[in-house]
């Protein structure tokens, strides 16, 4: 029974409109297919790349000499042993490209004496990361790609379309399953190829720098499809997200251009540097790597010398109010309102969750395990290995964007009309029509708050045995308390009895969806964590302090029977505590 579902038929489907579902679906219509671009939110506004502030890293040489293969050398060097060298390559390869084509759509690329201009960040060994203005660098690749899709007919736009599954048939996705957040309606989409480019998971954290769509919903569908993730134990720790004094209207990881820029001192609660403790002197410069950057300031909170609110202070004490405002304009203004002067004082930063490197499995073509799946952008693993350089996640996004756009509609050339199969979408389309009133009277909202607390506090940047284990226990425990079934606060529903789905905009029944998926992936992190035993770049075990040449190995995770089967642990060598 279909009549109460939308049903739609399209070449592609490109499931997330960030930087890499709006590039995918560019790039598909350019190879003659017609594409439906849907997206939980509204289109080219729900993800990371719309609130990514600064730059995006590409050996364009322009005014610096640069080749790819140094860009290369730094990004697998940052991936501490772990990077998928072909994904790094064709991120470093093709990203002067993209870059340069989002140049020719306008996006506006700070220029100097005509060239256009490079920063340095940490990690690069050259001025490499391009930028719009402070502050601006994602909102103009968003609006430049949404400006590009608004003139072509071939893409069709679905916003509020919440993708609740992939549809397999025979072993090869056919198409997925999802509902109108708006009203509530089932839709039922069948397409000969589907891009995923639903970005990362950072919302599993109680700190988190994403978006309330970033809860990891694209590992879960792939997962439950039957193809594999891989790297899942590496979330990067941005290391001076801000944490005091209150600061409204400003995205918490805007100290790392004033830091490109301007330098700037981390110090403890007593006003020390410390990093040279952890093996790094920063000297008021900016060059400690994320990962050994968050470590430092954990362990300094932990040795009992972080500032009031739990994290290091960050200083621009030394720079007169003139060449702040020189750097920062308009930013300065907007501090001055939040009452921050920051010639005056310091302010506190401390880790917050704000990339995933690891993810889906896919090759050079973007071509997942399945046939027919493609994925894109940051729900992709390997390019970053164990850790991510400032501006490769940009660059990632755009470059595999367009390959896997290139490859869906070369897939979509080659098949004749896709239908879906109605046995196919039923277990999916039950799920999306089902939903009785919550008896228990579960608060969804404060379920979400406590997962993002149990990852916070388990699986965060230091992980041990213990902790790991707790929160695995923890997750479970959730996860028996969500059920198999969503509840909505829908009276509708309430007086058929259940089953007729949700209503507009039942956000509880999308809490629903939403912790199904969180649920599921934070188990997945956690598991992969616990078999790491070693340290590795985002990934640090305080019971296994140092990294081990034999975990220079993936760990690929699947669905067995419904649980996560994690394999590529090392077997021939016993791990050992240190
Ligand atoms: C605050 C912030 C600042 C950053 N700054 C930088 C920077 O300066 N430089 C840099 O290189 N990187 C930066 N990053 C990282 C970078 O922005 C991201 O990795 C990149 O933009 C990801 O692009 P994407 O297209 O893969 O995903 P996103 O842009 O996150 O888009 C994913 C889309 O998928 C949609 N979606 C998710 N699930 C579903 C579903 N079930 N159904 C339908 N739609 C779904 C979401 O609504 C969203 O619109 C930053 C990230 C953040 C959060």
């Amino acid at each position: 029974m279909l009549e109460d579902v939308t049903t739609v038929e399209t070449d592609v489907l490109v499931i997330g409109s960030g930087a890499a579902g709006m590039y995918a679906a560019i790039e598909a219509t350019r190879g003659g297919a017609r594409v439906l671009l849907a997206d939980r939110s509204l289109i080219g506004r729900g993800g990371a790349t719309v609130m990514a502030q600064m730059t995006v890293a590409a050996a364009l040489g322009e005014e610096t000499p640069d080749d790819w293969h140094h860009h290369l050398n730094d990004t697998v060097a940052a991936g501490r042993g772990l990077c998928d060298e072909t994904l790094a390559a064709l991120l470093c390869h093709d990203g002067p490209d993209c870059i340069r084509e989002m140049d020719a759509w306008g996006v506006g690329w700070a220029r100097k004496d005509g060239h256009i201009a490079a920063t340095m960040a940490p990690g690069h060994d050259r001025p490499r990361c391009v930028y719009v203005d402070f502050l601006n660098t994602g909102p103009a690749v968003s609006k430049t790609l949404r400006i590009a899709m608004a003139r072509n007919q071939a893409i069709h736009k679905a916003g509020d379309l919440c993708i609740v599954d992939l549809v397999t048939t025979d072993g090869e996705v056919t198409g997925a399953v999802g509902w109108h957040v708006g009203s509530g309606a089932p839709v039922a989409i069948a397409a000969k190829a589907t891009v995923l480019a639903t970005g990362g998971l950072t919302r599993l954290f109680r700190r988190n720098s994403a978006s309330a769509n970033m809860g990891g919903d694209g590992y879960a569908l792939t997962l439950r499809a039957g193809a594999s993730l891989i790297d899942m134990e590496f979330v990067q720790f941005f290391p001076i997200g801000h944490l005091a004094p209150r600061l409204v209207g400003m995205d918490p990881i805007m100290w790392d251009p004033f830091r490109y820029k301007l330098g700037g001192r981390l110090l403890n609660g007593r006003m020390e540097e410390f990093t040279s403790r952890y093996g790094s002197d920063e000297d008021g410069k900016y060059v400690l790597a994320r990962d050994l950057a968050t470590y430092a300031i954990v362990k300094e909170v932990e040795a009992g010398r972080g500032s009031p609110h739990g994290g290091a202070y960050l200083s621009f004490e030394h720079c007169t109010a003139a060449a702040l405002r020189a750097a920062f304009g308009p930013v300065i203004d907007r501090l001055a309102q939040n009452g921050i002067d920051l010639t005056k004082t310091p302010v506190e930063v401390a880790p917050i969750a704000h990339y995933h490197m690891g993810g889906v499995t896919a090759d050079a073509g973007m071509a997942t395990e399945l046939p027919g799946l493609f994925a894109a952008g940051e729900v992709v693993g390997g390019a970053n290995g164990a850790n991510r350089l400032s501006g490769n996640a940009i660059t990632e996004a755009l470059v595999f964007g367009r390959r896997a756009g290139r490859s869906a509609a070369a897939r979509a050339g080659q098949i004749g009309r896709q239908g879906l199969r109605l046995h196919d979408t039923r277990a999916a389309l039950d799920l999306v029509r089902a939903g009785a009133p919550d008896r228990d009277r579960r608060n969804t909202a404060d379920m979400i708050a406590r997962l993002q607390a149990i990852m916070a506090d388990q699986v965060g940047p230091l992980r041990t045995e213990a902790k790991l284990r707790r929160a695995l226990a923890d997750i479970a425990a959730l996860s028996a308390e969500l059920g198999e079934r969503p509840f909505t606060r829908c009276l509708t529903s309430s007086a058929s009895g259940g089953g007729k789905g949700g209503g507009a905009f039942d956000l509880e029944r999308l809490d629903w969806f939403d912790l199904r998926n969180m649920l599921l992936v934070a188990r997945v992190v956690a598991e992969a964590a616990l078999l790491r035993a070693e340290s590795r770049g985002a990934h640090q075990r305080e019971d296994f302090a140092t990294t081990l040449p034999q975990w220079r190995a993936h760990q690929r995770v699947r669905l067995a029977g419904g649980n996560p089967s994690i394999s590529g642990a090392p077997v021939a060598e016993e791990a050992t505590a240190s």
